[in-house]
Formats: structure tokens, sequence, C-alpha cells
């Protein structure tokens, strides 16, 4: 813990952490260190861990990135962050994201990063002038940085796969249902799922058995299926995996960096055994738009409760109950949540309802549909996590639909509620990390780890 605290002292440009306090994470790894010397620790005691800052803690503030929970502290710990410290993870300190994790590049941070005075664009390790991507863009960039072994993330739409694949790190959403919700704070409830984000898959593997497990009482969707040891299998031989790669994840979208370093890493697959066959996913493009009126229609939802009486922000002059909601709701949400709302109470309004939510809720069970046709040809199904490399801070400009493009393969896995993950596997435009993703049929978390760890 203190090394790691020292880098992350000598690191702030990157603008990763919004809260750190030395002496809480310093008394954690004390304790740990205790229970190693009295023999009966479990696995990860004294592994440094930082959470994303979507996780409520009682040991750090939370913000979920936006204005409107400045000066808020949860009661209770997320029931992943507790699971993991039960475990045994000492917490490094909470990470920037994208305000309420909406977002694909970090730059929708509300809050100020700690050492900065406002808030700032969190930087990739690898090109300071790039984005890490996002929402866990932090996560992303403290692993590849060496600022923590290990961090939390949470993937709605693609949030650990891109940001993973931007900073080469490796990271898995598991199965919807698998990790609780509780404590996470919700952005698209039917999607948000967490995950961790590490080094490499068997450190993965690890954590994501200490973050999984039924937790029936707190989260309406979480699966009735205890917890697994993901690392059972991490050595299993790839002899006959048939790997699907859908003819829509590498077509004339795709960056020629990006193609060549998926099309290599499948070729190094079938010298591991595994043979290559083509698949479709006929509906990818309709992703982009059924994910785009579902995540905001759920958003409008569960961002209501932010009004000023209970959380956090309160505007300081208004002139009755509803104009305080509404001063504190201006003030405290940021443009990209409120185009979100915007569009989310649009989407589930009177006459609009059968025409947007309503249809895409049908095209979401097509989309599930077509992959359950194409595991009928293959057992694990590769592509690339994103269209190109990470991209330029600021490149994108005041272009929500450039980033939102940027999303194309990654949400038909989130929209299917299926395991998905992203492995480092070479370098493409300006000698940028390039990540494959693998997704998986649900509950086969424990062959896509596999997969990932034999071929790092
Ligand atoms: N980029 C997507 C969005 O902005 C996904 C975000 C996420 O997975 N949290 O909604």
């Amino acid at each position: 813990a203190q090394h790691f605290l020292g880098r992350i002292g000598a690191n702030g440009a990157l603008g990763a952490f919004v809260s750190l306090d030395a002496d809480v994470t310093l008394a954690q790894a004390r304790a740990a260190d205790e229970k190693l010397a009295a023999g009966n620790a479990p696995a990860l005691t004294g592994v440094p861990i930082a959470h994303k800052d979507i996780f409520v803690t009682t040991d750090f503030p939370t913000t979920a990135g936006s204005k409107i929970l400045a000066g808020y502290r949860s009661p209770f710990d997320a029931t992943v962050v507790r699971k993991l410290a039960e475990a045994g993870t000492v917490t490094l300190g909470k990470l920037s994201c994208d305000e309420f994790a909406m977002g694909s590049s970090n730059e929708n941070v509300a809050v100020p990063a700690v050492g900065f005075d406002t808030a700032t664009p969190v930087r990739n390790p690898w090109d300071g002038s790039r984005i890490p991507g996002g929402s866990s863009g932090a996560s992303a960039a403290v692993v590849a940085a060496r600022l923590a072994p290990a961090a939390t993330g949470t993937d709605t739409g693609g949030s650990i796969r891109q940001p993973a694949s931007f900073c080469g790190i490796t990271g898995i959403k598991p199965t919807y249902g698998r990790a609780s919700r509780y404590g996470m704070v919700a952005f698209a409830s039917s999607l948000d799922q967490a995950g961790p984000m590490a080094r490499s898959a068997e450190d993965c593997a690890l954590l994501l058995s200490a973050m999984c497990g039924p937790d029936l009482d707190r989260d309406s969707t979480s699966i009735d299926r205890p917890a697994e040891d993901f690392s059972r299998n991490l050595n299993g031989s790839l002899e006959g995996l048939r790997i699907g790669v859908p003819k829509e994840f590498l077509g004339d979208g795709v960056a020629p960096g990006v193609r060549a370093a998926i099309d290599a890493a499948l070729a190094e697959y079938e010298k591991l055994g595994a043979k290559r066959v083509v698949v479709s996913l006929p509906r990818t493009e309709l992703s982009i738009p059924v994910y785009y009126i579902l995540a905001p229609a759920e958003a409008s939802s569960n961002l209501s409760r932010f009004d000023g009486v209970k959380f956090g922000h309160r505007a300081a002059h208004y002139k009755d109950l509803g104009d305080m909601y509404a001063q504190t709701r201006e003030e405290g949400f940021g443009d990209e949540v409120k185009r979100r709302i915007m569009i989310g109470t649009y989407v589930l309004s009177h006459g609009y309802y059968d025409a947007y939510y309503l249809q895409a809720q049908k095209v979401r069970r097509m989309i599930a549909d077509d992959f359950q046709q194409a595991f009928k040809e293959c057992d694990v199904i590769a592509g690339p996590a994103a269209p190109s490399v990470a991209w330029k801070i600021g490149e994108h400009g005041d272009d929500p639909v450039a980033d939102y493009l940027a999303d194309i393969f990654t949400l038909p896995a989130s929209l299917a509620g299926l395991p998905g993950m992203c492995l480092p596997v070479g370098f493409g435009e300006g000698n940028m990390p390039v990540g494959l993703q693998l997704i998986g049929n649900y509950f086969n978390e424990a062959k896509l780890l596999n997969a990932a760890h034999r071929f790092q």
C-alpha cells in the first residue's frame, strides 16, 4: 500500500483519483498485516485495490463523478466493495469516472481530481494527450500506470471492456446478475454490472471470484447461483475451441491498425489449437439506437432520486419546493446527464412509449436471440472492443453521437446480459494498445478467462 500510495502521489497529473486518504488506507493495510501474521488470512489479504467512485463506501466519499453528490458519504459499503474487503483487499482510494458512468472517454467528469482545482479529464498513461476510455477510464489508467495492481469498474454498455482496450489491460464484465448492484450508484439497472480490471486474466479471475455471488435480499436482479472459483480452469487446453468472429465486427469502420492486431491475435489462437469460424450478429448496428433509448430511459427514472432532499448538493436559493428541485438539478447535473434525462423522459412519455421504448425492448430481445444462434456454431465470440484506438482528448468535441457510435462492439453483449472481457493483444494507430474482446454464453466466465490466460 505504501509503494502504491507513493506512485499515486508522483503521478497525480493523470487525474485518476478523486479521493485519497492515506491514514485510512494504511490502517487497512496494518490490519491486513496482522491477519497475515496470525496465519488465517483469506487469499487477497493485503492486495491494494482502487474503487471506481460509483461504488458507495463508508471510508471514502462517493460522487459518481457528479457535483450533485458533492459531500456525500454513504452509511454502508456496496456489496462488491464489502466482499472484496472480506477477501482481504486494502482500498487505495476512489477513482474518477464519467458522471454517473455516462460516457466513453472519462471527459464527462464534473468533480476535480486530487491535486486539481477544477474537474479534469483523465489522461491515458500511454499518451497523455489521449483519453483512457470510459466510463471506467481511471480504473484502466491506474492499472496501466501501475498506480494500483487492480481496480473495480462497472460496465453498462462497455465501460470495462473499452477502457481496458484503450489502456492495454485486462477486464471482465460477468453475466448480468452475477455481481450485486447493491451500492453501485444506478445508471441503467437492467444493464449495469461490476467487474475487475487488472493486469492479467489470472488476477481478474481471483478478483471476480471474490466479487460475485447471490445478494438476493439487496439486489432484486441478483442471480441465485453460488460464487465460483473462476481460476479453476485457467490452464485448460484450447484444442478445438471454436472462436466465432462476427462478420459485422470487422467491417469497414474498423481502423486498419486495430484490424491487424485482432487478426494477429486470432492467428495466435489458431496456433494454440482453436478454430476460427465466421458467425453473424446481424443486428449489431441496431444495438446503438436500442441502447441509447433504453439506457437513458432507465437513467431518467434512476436519477429522479437526486432532488436536493436526500443526497449531496442542494441549491442555496429557491422560491418553493418545486423550484428547489429544479435549481438543484440544474446546478448539480452535467450536460450529458441532462441530455440523457431528457431523452429518457421523452421515450417513456405517453404517445412515444410504444414507438421508442417498447420497440427498443423488442429489438433487444432479437439481439439476445442472435447471440444464441451464433453460439450454436462457436464456443466464444471474438472481435475488437472498439473500432479505433484511444482518441485525443477533445477530439469528439461537442458531438456526443461520435462517442455513442464508438460503442458499437460492446453494446450487443450488454443488451443480451452476456459476459464479456477484453485482453491486450497488440498495438494499433499511434502505437496505442488494442484489446481483443471475448464474449461468452451466460455463466461462461471461466471459459473466457481460460482463453485469455492461455493467450497471456
Ligand atoms: N459509453 C456508454 C454510455 O455512455 C457505456 C457506458 C457504461 O458502460 N457505463 O452509456
